[in-house]
């Protein structure tokens, strides 16, 4: 008997922004000074949610379970 896989869907923290949901960008204006300034722009990877949907596939087999991530989307809570 064969048994389809199984999804689950893990929420888990961004990986590039680290939950902040945007990234920094130094941008020197000044050589001379050292003076920088500082771009911020929403993180690409969960846009801007600071969270991501991980969707994962259990596959069961006799003697083992196989656990894939599938895909990874941004994730964003509902707004109340
Ligand atoms: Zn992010």
């Amino acid at each position: 008997m064969e048994r389809k896989p199984k999804y689950k869907y893990d929420i888990i923290i961004c990986d590039i922004c680290e939950g902040m949901g945007t990234q920094s960008h130094e941008e020197m204006t000044c050589y001379h000074k050292r003076e920088y300034d500082y771009t911020y722009s929403l993180c690409w990877k969960c846009e801007g949610s600071g969270m991501l949907k991980k969707k994962v596939t259990i596959e069961y087999e006799p003697h083992k379970t196989n656990i894939h991530a599938v895909e990874t989307k941004p994730y964003t809570p509902r707004k109340f």
